[in-house]
C-alpha cells in the first residue's frame, strides 16, 4: 500500500469515526467499509421443507408443507425446495402438492443424478430440479463407490435427461469444499455443454472458511459461464458470513432454511441472511422481513422443535431486556440496545423483571396503571424483585403486582395484572 492510499484510507475511517459520533444511525456507519460488489439480483432458495426436513427426528406432513410453502411465498421468497420425491411415496405427493398450489415462487426438488429421480421430478411438475452428485475423493470412494469419469458421465446424462424432458436443471457439486477444482470445473463445463441452467458450489460439512469459499466461487465463476448457486452448512457457524462470502465473489442464489434448520449444525438461515443483506450492506432482495418471526414460529411449531430463545430476530429474547441500566435506556431510547425494531421483523419487545432489574422499569409498569409511590417505596419494590429474582430468575407479572401489593399495603387490589 503506498502512502498516499494508506493516508487515504486513514481519512476515510476518521471520517467514518466523526460521523459515528454526531449520527444517530441505530446500525454502525462502519458497515460502510464493508460494501463489497454484490450481484444486482440475488436469489434465495428455501430448502426448509427439504435440508431443513433432513434434521433428524424432523417431519412435515403434507397439510404441513403446503402451509410452510404458502406462508414462505406470502414473505417473497423467491424459489421453494419443496422435498426429495425420491425419499417416499408420501414425499412425492407432497411435493407435488406444493407445485401445485400455483405459488408466485419457483418450486424445486432434488434429485440424485438418475433417470429415475428425474421421472419423480417430472411427475411432481416442478420448475426446476437440483441434481447433485458427491465430488469429493472421499465421498466418491466411500460413499458412491464410483471414479471421476462415472460422476462425470452420470452429471452430463442427467442434465440431458432433464432438459430433454422440458425441466430446468440445476447441477451441484456436493462436498465442492473438499473437491478437486479442477475436476469440478470439468465437470460444470460439460453439464454446460449439455445445457446446465444453473451450477451449485456446496460446503456440504461446513467446514469452509469464508476466504476459502470466496476462493472456490471465484475460481468457478472464472471457469464457467452459468449462475452459481451456493448451498453452505453451519457447522462452524459461518454459513451467513460464507453466503455473503459467496455473492460478493459471483454467487447469485443462496439456499436458505428457517431458522437455519437442517442437518446437523443446519444451514444459512434465511431471516439471517435477508436481514444482513438488507441492513448491513443495504440489499433488499425483496423478501418482506415484517413475516420472518410469524414464518419461524410456524415452521418451528410444525417441525416440534422449541425454538431457542435467543435465536437471533425471531427468537422470544432478540428484544428482551432485564438489565436495569439497559432497560432504562430503552425505555428512554429503544435504538440504544436495538439496532433495528422488534416491528421490523414482526417480533416483539419485551421488558423482563428479574435481579438485573432497576426502578425505570418499576416505575413504567407502575405508571402504565396510574400508581403512584414514594421513593422509598419504590426502593423497596426493586429490593424485592432483586431478592426473587436471584432465587428463581424472571419475575412475572402476577409476583410483580403480588409485589406491590405488599409494599404499599393493599392485599385486596384487585386484578391489576391482566395483560
Ligand atoms: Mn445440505
Amino acid at each position: 500500500m503506498t502512502v498516499d492510499s494508506a493516508g487515504s484510507e486513514n481519512m476515510l475511517y476518521t471520517q467514518l469515526l466523526i460521523a459515528q459520533i454526531v449520527s444517530l444511525d441505530p446500525l454502525s456507519p462502519f458497515n460502510a467499509l464493508a460494501k463489497r460488489s454484490l450481484p444486482d439480483e440475488i436469489t434465495v432458495y428455501d430448502s426448509t421443507l427439504r435440508d431443513g426436513e433432513q434434521m433428524p427426528g424432523v417431519r412435515f406432513s403434507c397439510e404441513q408443507k403446503v402451509a410452510i410453502a404458502r406462508r414462505l411465498d406470502e414473505v417473497g421468497v423467491h424459489q421453494i425446495e419443496a422435498g426429495f420425491p425420491a425419499v417416499s411415496e408420501t414425499e412425492m405427493e407432497s411435493v407435488r402438492a406444493v407445485a401445485g398450489l400455483g405459488l408466485d415462487a419457483d418450486i424445486l426438488c432434488l434429485a440424485r443424478t438418475k433417470e429415475e429421480d428425474i421421472d419423480l421430478a417430472i411427475k411432481c411438475d416442478v420448475d426446476m430440479v437440483l441434481l447433485f452428485v458427491a465430488t469429493s475423493e472421499m465421498h466418491m470412494r466411500y460413499k458412491l463407490k464410483a471414479g471421476r469419469e462415472q460422476v462425470l458421465e452420470r452429471a452430463v446424462r442427467t442434465t440431458e435427461y432433464g432438459r430433454d424432458h422440458g425441466l430446468k436443471v440445476s447441477m451441484s457439486t456436493e462436498d465442492s469444499t473438499r473437491s478437486d477444482l479442477e475436476f469440478m470445473l470439468e465437470l460444470y463445463n460439460s453439464c454446460e455443454d449439455a445445457g446446465v441452467d444453473r451450477i451449485g458450489v456446496t460446503d456440504t460439512l461446513g467446514c469452509a472458511s469464508p476466504e476459502a469459499v470466496s476462493h472456490l466461487v471465484r475460481e468457478i465463476r472464472r471457469g464457467t459461464s452459468t449462475a452459481i448457486s451456493a448451498h453452505l452448512h453451519n457447522d462452524f457457524g459461518l454459513a451467513v458470513a460464507n453466503s455473503v462470502a459467496a455473492l460478493s465473489n459471483g454467487a447469485e442464489a443462496i439456499a436458505t432454511t428457517v431458522g437455519g434448520l437442517g442437518e446437523r449444525a443446519g444451514n444459512v438461515s434465511l431471516e439471517q441472511l435477508v436481514m444482513v443483506l438488507k441492513n448491513l450492506y443495504g440489499k433488499d432482495i425483496g423478501i418482506s422481513t415484517e413475516g420472518l418471526t410469524g414464518l419461524g414460529e410456524l415452521v418451528f411449531q410444525s417441525a416440534g422443535i422449541k425454538m431457542p430463545i435467543n435465536q437471533p430476530w425471531i427468537g422470544a429474547n432478540a428484544f428482551s431486556h432485564e438489565s436495569g441500566i439497559h432497560v432504562a435506556a430503552v425505555l428512554n431510547c429503544p435504538m440504544t440496545y436495538e439496532c433495528v425494531s422488534p416491528e421490523a421483523v414482526g417480533n416483539r419487545r419485551h421488558l423482563v423483571l428479574g435481579k438485573h432489574s432497576g426502578t425505570a422499569i418499576v416505575l413504567n409498569r407502575l405508571g402504565e396503571r396510574g400508581v403512584t409511590v414514594s421513593q422509598e417505596e419504590i426502593c423497596k419494590i426493586v429490593r424485592e424483585i432483586k431478592r426473587i429474582g436471584e432465587k428463581q430468575g424472571r419475575v412475572s407479572d402476577t409476583e410483580f403486582w403480588a409485589i406491590v401489593d405488599g409494599v404499599l399495603g393493599k392485599p385486596e387490589r384487585e386484578d391489576p395484572c391482566r395483560e
